[in-house]
């Protein structure tokens, strides 16, 4: 259990235990009971009794209150309310009362669950409850009047009187298991089966090594037992893969892009840390391109029906956002986690005999133990005042800090090494031609040209970095990370002598017109080498236009250098660069 006026920031960390654990739930599948519908219904009456147990002190702490102290030392009266549960498919079923294969959220009937659109509404829980509480006085109708209404037979469920609490508005979305685990586990295998495994896989292997992106030299399509990160890992690429892939039989891939790139708009908006009626907005037109578009995959026979759901549950997150918040609060990943600190540890520290009675008094020394420690620190600390942290909007602190090492990668590469093995072509034109429009500002293109005969390079040798990292800092620990970076490395051979091929990282350069989101104003075709390139010691870079003006002493300042190329055309084929216009920047700024 964790209390929703914990920031959200500080509840993610399993460190900052901003949960706490109420109780471990049996997990008896009752095998003495041979009625495998009466076993059934006996599993999902012990959960209820039990979850009712566990929250029956909150029916009388939500109505009369309860005294709490809070950080600040103040103790004031709260009314602790059951606002939303967190867990995967089953057990949100399980908690609502509903049968597996249909929406703990609405009514929607079961062979309707894959249209685009939600019934108005909610479950009627004053309905559901009297039909719930006819047990008692006509229980033989009992199960027929569930079915009815389409409710598990559950005679007491734990919400039954929790206070201000509508078990149809709490259950939460849930980004791991209903759209990593769900919703793009079937994207995946329906694009599998549209392109084949083995293009995709050979598709996979060809994506260049980048920053956040994990390879898959083996493919995607023979791995067993996928995890949420690696969902989150073909996201990134699954877009790529198909991008330019062309569909069997002729037909056209576009409602397939269209189709693929809408749920991966719809994940992404998703996740987004804090939302506006405007990005909401966007969510909901996401997930109905997708609608508009699906059909593409039961024309190639990928899919007879929609009945999925995880996928009619999507068509909730706007609403379930706008009522309980962002879906960052609600990461299963967190509690997933716990499970390993407050189960699975605790199960190791017994001597796995009456373990239940082991596990909690070692849970609860521990706790006693932590908070000790923490009491005893703050003593030695000399009892500072708490402070109150400033709220900032979680995740968009969009500073980047760029960081490069302090001594270059290769300190000295010849001109024509950047040219051939660097891939800048046309290096030396292009810093002549920046040189004269900074010298020359005010002439034109055609006399800018002319001028380029005049400027000599005082060097034939510049030091290179091959890695530039962009750091991020948390703006609540000022923990600061790499956030993305740039590498650039031409083939060499390693210690054994074998081949390593080169690498160059694809930047997009925001050129000033460009905005915070999307790659509008970025470099319009952003495939280019990127360099990073310092000036030979002793040489100046300066504001005052005194370019290549040789200094006696070694000046140990540097600056970093984007060659970058416009309109490049395809080099695949060894065809040449169209060199537009190359230009060095000392600001860079990245995204991806
Ligand atoms: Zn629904």
């Amino acid at each position: 259990m964790t209390i929703g006026n914990i920031p959200k920031e500080i509840r993610r960390k399993p460190s900052a235990r901003a949960y706490v654990l109420l109780a471990y739930l049996p997990t008896t599948r009752l095998e003495h009971v041979s009625n495998k519908a009466q076993r059934r219904r006996l599993i999902n009456n012990l959960y209820h009794a039990c979850m009712g147990k566990v929250l029956k002190p909150l029916e009388s702490a939500g109505i009369n209150g309860i005294f709490m102290t809070s950080g600040d030392g103040l103790t004031r009266r709260n009314h602790p309310i059951w606002a939303c549960f967190i867990g995967d498919y089953p057990e949100q079923v399980l908690t609502a009362a509903v049968p597996t294969g249909e929406c703990p959220e609405c009514p929607v009937p079961r062979d309707e669950i894959g249209e685009p659109e939600v019934p108005p509404g909610y479950r009627d829980l004053e309905a559901i409850l009297a039909v719930l509480d006819s047990f008692d006085t006509d229980p033989a109708n009992f199960l027929q009047a569930c079915s009815e209404l389409g409710v598990k037979p559950i005679i007491d469920p734990f919400w039954k009187n929790l206070p201000y609490s509508h078990v149809y508005r709490s259950i939460t979305p849930d980004v791991l298991h209903q759209l990593y685990q769900g919703i793009m586990k079937h994207l995946i295998a329906w694009i599998v089966e549209a392109y084949g495994a083995e293009e995709i896989d050979a598709r996979c292997r060809r994506m260049p090594p980048n920053h956040n992106i994990r390879s898959f030299m083996k493919g995607i399509t023979a791995l067993t037992r996928v995890t949420g990160v690696e969902h989150d890992q073909m996201c990134r690429i699954l877009l790529g893969l198909v991008v330019d892939a062309p569909l069997e039989g002729g037909l056209s891939s576009a409602p397939l892009i269209r189709a693929v790139r809408a749920l991966l708009d719809f994940l992404y908006l998703a996740q987004y840390p804090v939302h506006t009626d405007e990005t909401l907005e966007l969510l909901e037109n996401a997930l109905a391109v997708f609608h508009d578009n699906k059909e593409i995959f039961v024309d190639l026979g990928i899919r007879e029906g929609w009945n999925i759901p995880k996928l009619h549950f999507a068509l909730h997150y706007a609403e379930l956002i706008r009522l309980l918040g962002t879906t960052d609060n609600f990461n299963t990943e967190y509690t997933e986690r716990l499970h390993i600190d407050l189960a699975k540890d605790a199960y190791a520290a017994t001597n796995r005999k009456d373990e239940f009675a082991q596990m909690t008094i070692w849970l609860e020394r521990k706790e006693k133990i932590l908070r000790h420690n923490q009491f005893v620190q703050w003593r030695i600390d000399g009892c500072p005042k708490v402070e109150v942290q400033e709220w900032l909007p979680p995740g968009l602190e969009l500073d980047r800090k760029t960081h490069l090492s302090k001594h270059p990668s290769a300190c000295s590469v010849s001109l024509d090494s950047l040219e051939h093995n660097y891939g800048a072509t046309y290096f030396r034109v292009a810093l002549k031609r920046f040189v004269a429009s900074k010298i020359y500002p005010d002439v034109t293109r055609a006399q800018l040209e002319q001028k380029l005969a005049n400027i000599r390079l005082p060097f034939q040798k510049v030091p290179v970095w091959h890695k530039i990292k962009y750091l991020r800092t948390d703006p609540f620990t000022k923990v600061s990370s790499t956030a993305d970076s740039i590498h650039v490395h031409p083939a060499r051979k390693d210690s054994r002598n074998r081949p390593v091929p080169g690498r160059f990282d694809t930047a997009l350069i925001n050129d000033g017109t460009g905005h915070q989101t999307g790659i509008e104003g970025m470099s319009s075709r952003p495939s280019f080498h990127s360099l990073l390139i310092g000036h030979p010691q002793g040489i100046v870079l300066d504001a005052s236009g005194l370019y290549f003006r040789c200094r006696k002493k070694p000046s140990r300042h540097y600056f970093q250098e984007m060659s970058w190329f416009r309109n490049i055309l395809p080099t695949l084929n060894g065809i040449h660069h169209s060199l537009n216009r190359g230009s060095i920047t000392n600001s860079i700024k990245s995204s991806r």
